[in-house]
């Protein structure tokens, strides 16, 4: 692979100056690069679509000739070029606007494939702007179509030939083949020169899926070797606490609970603690659907801490979040006591203090001092935490509330904080299930620990979607009558176009309106994010207290907001919102004894959003929404359509390669397990170097 970076696509014949531009401009530099430009579909002569078999307003695409092409100027310095096609079955126009380039593109005689939706024009059967691949005199069944060639004036004809050259030419050498015997067995999988050639041209379907598998195996065990290599790299760099794993005060506060743990937290429990006594910084994942009980998971890690002498830090996103646990972790350590040595008694009570900016001046510094002394032993706050001057006597443990706003640098952060240069162990919480092997990729370095059990007695949610104004009045009958049973609601309003100003007028808006109408005579409170901290905060406090019985709110109120008495929720325009965040606004209801609802108002909604909404109805299990919600995002979301610079990950997809995930992970853990540097496997190693670049492995661990 080194070999074909070293070479430029100038030695193959026939690649002059223009055509090296014309590469260029499809970022395909380098022989390696014309051999990882892969066809973006396949078109099977044998069962292709006839232009006399094309309906009305369906997309398809055809293979025809071209017969004629006429360029025309219209007014206002637009053009037009309006070219006619035909295959054995009939005939077909293809018209571009403003595409001038298309007169030089395409000429009479040509073989091209058109891709677009057919419609008509004055009876006629024509294309508008549909994409056209020149693929020549192809003979083959199956004629591979390569992504933007036809802009670039590349035809599928030429670059099957320089492949094909390229090929040829590394046959006496052979191209090796990094992936051991063993492995290529135990998938079989195909050897790597003939996976490259039938990639580029196949003589049957089934040599694509073959060629396909074993590159996208290449892929994926190349970003799994990155990931691992570099997991082990900072364990081995980083010095960690070995955290007492016996801790009996996690015993007494387990004990003291009130309820048993569920079977999944007490699994949860024993991994994280585990991992607390090993040498390395933990640096661990824990996923748990809203209201599994991920609070009791985060103090047992922050009492292991705790116990040995150690302080403990629990960061949340917002001032109000880091309130509201604040307040509820309080309570759970209530009575709790520590043993020390410089009292009497031999025990002290456990000290929890909150360090968000409500907190006032005087008070903020007296904490900071405490912090420093080690008179605290858990902390509470927003990620001014780590960022402020923050000193610490020993910190033992961090748990971070919602990995998405958690980046690379506060992980960094961090290590400052811990004792004598030893890293804190972090623990990072998130209510936003990520299917198994979207953590495997994404979080690769990450242990990942699962709560998928929900504590009994959670009342479910029934989700509706309200499509027509008879159905929405309707809901707010509702939530007058929840309202006379003595419950509360939440109205939740949606973020618009990420700005503060008009995210707060349209909840301002919805506020008045129901005020004035629908919801006349009940007392209803606003919660947006230009309030003040204090207005904030006293909005939430009336509304936990009772003495509002709406709360109208944007998604401030997303995560951790917990008022057992508001059974109801009513999400407006929830079309807006995608699948995760409408599952996490949900989980604010049905925390209490009362049947809980959720009404999803959405008036028009089609398409993706019309399924996301039906797939919140359908289900309340957040990992099969996780899964629900990749099919319908399609994997560019999760792995991130980068701009520029080579992208390794070409052919593989989360979604559609989830067992290639899975065995790329197993097998490159055995393969480092057995070989930690790859010293025996240098081509492989090597080759993750090549190919992916650090760029992408980052990129992954932010986004
Ligand atoms: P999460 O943070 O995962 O959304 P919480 O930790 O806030 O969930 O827990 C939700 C609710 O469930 C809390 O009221 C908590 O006291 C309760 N809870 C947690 N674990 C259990 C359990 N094992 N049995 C019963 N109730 C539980
Ligand atoms: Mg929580």
């Amino acid at each position: 692979m080194a070999d074909f970076e070293a070479m430029k696509v100038g030695v193959l014949s026939g690649v002059g100056r223009a055509k090296a531009e014309a590469l260029a401009a499809v970022a395909v530099e380098s022989v390696l690069d014309l051999l990882t430009y892969y066809p973006r579909r396949y078109i099977d002569r044998t069962n292709q679509a006839a232009i006399g078999d094309l309906e009305d307003g369906v997309e398809a695409m055809v293979m025809a000739q071209v017969d004629s092409v006429f360029s025309k100027r219209l007014p206002g310095r637009r053009t037009m070029v309006r070219v006619a096609v035909s295959d054995d079955s009939g005939r077909l126009s293809l018209v571009f606007f403003n595409q001038p380039w298309r007169d030089r593109q395409l000429a009479e005689g040509q073989e091209v494939v058109v891709f677009g939706k057919l419609d008509r024009y004055r009876g006629q059967h024509q294309m508008t702007n549909p994409i056209v691949d020149l693929v020549g005199d192809e003979t083959g069944r199956i004629v591979p179509v390569y992504p933007q060639s036809a802009k670039a004036g590349l035809q599928t004809r030429e670059i099957r030939r320089w492949v094909d050259e390229a090929l040829r030419r590394s046959q006496p050498r052979g191209i090796s083949d990094p992936v051991p015997e063993t492995l290529r067995q135990r998938h079989g999988l195909i050897g790597r020169h003939r996976a490259l050639d039938r990639i580029h041209r196949p003589t049957t379907q089934d040599d694509r899926y073959s060629a396909r598998d074993r590159l996208v195996f290449d892929e994926l065990l190349r970003l799994q070797l990155k990931l691992i290599m570099r997991k082990r790299a900072v364990e081995q760099a980083a010095v960690g606490i070995s955290h007492d794993a016996g801790a009996e005060l996690v015993e007494r506060f387990t004990g003291s609970l009130g309820f048993p743990l569920t079977g999944a937290q007490h699994r949860v429990i024993g991994e994280v603690v585990a991992d607390m006594a090993r040498p390395v910084p933990m640096h661990r994942l824990l996923q748990g659907d809203v209201g599994a009980g991920k609070t009791v998971v985060a103090v047992a890690a922050m009492l292991t801490a705790v116990q040995g002498g150690h302080q403990a830090a629990l960061m949340a996103p917002t001032e109000v979040l880091a309130t509201q646990h604040f307040l509820g972790i309080r309570s759970l350590l209530e009575g709790l006591v520590v043993s020390t040595d410089d009292s009497l008694l031999g025990e002290r009570p456990l000290r929890v203090a909150l360090l968000a900016n409500p907190t006032p001046g005087a008070e903020r510094s007296r904490i900071q001092e405490s912090l420093a002394d080690g008179v605290i032993d858990v902390v509470i706050g927003t990620h001014a935490l780590i960022q402020e001057a923050v000193g610490f006597s020993s910190l033992g443990v961090v748990v971070v509330d919602e990995q998405h706003r958690f980046g690379v640098e506060q992980r960094a952060a961090l290590r400052a904080k811990g004792s004598q240069g030893a890293s804190p162990d972090v623990l990072v919480m998130t209510a936003t299930p990520i299917p198994r092997t979207a953590a495997m990729t994404v979080y690769g370095d990450l242990d990942v620990s699962v709560l998928d059990e929900m504590p009994p007695g959670r009342t479910p949610i029934a989700t509706r979607w309200a499509q027509t104004a008879a159905e929405e009045a309707g809901v707010w009958e509702q939530v007058r009558s929840e309202v006379g049973r003595g419950g509360q609601a939440y109205v939740v309003c949606p973020l618009i176009e990420e700005s503060a100003g008009v995210d707060a007028r349209s909840a301002t808006e919805i506020y008045e309106r129901l005020r004035a109408g629908e919801l006349s005579g009940l007392r209803v409170g606003l919660l947006h994010g230009r309030l003040t901290p204090a207005e904030k905060r006293s909005a939430m406090d009336r509304f936990r207290v009772g003495e509002i019985d709406v709360l109208v709110a944007t998604t401030v109120i997303e995560v951790g907001v917990d008022v057992p008495n508001a059974a109801i929720m009513v999400v407006v325009d929830a079309d807006r919102f995608g699948i995760a965040q409408l599952h996490q606004l949900r989980g604010r209801v049905g925390r209490g004894d009362r049947p809980a609802a959720c009404w999803l108002l959405a008036a028009d909604a089609v398409g993706v959003a019309a399924e996301r909404l039906r797939a919140l109805e359908g289900t309340t299990d957040g990992f099969e929404l996780a899964e629900v919600d990749l099919e319908l995002r399609g994997e560019g979301t999760i792995l991130g359509e980068r701009q520029k610079g080579r992208n390794d990950l070409q052919l593989a997809s989360l979604r559609r390669d989830k067992e290639w995930v899975v065995w790329a992970r197993r097998a490159a853990g055995e393969m480092l397990d057995d070989d930690p540097g790859l010293q025996r496997h240098g081509e492989l190693r090597s080759e993750v170097e090549l190919l992916l670049v650090d760029g992408d492995a980052d990129y992954l661990m932010k986004s």
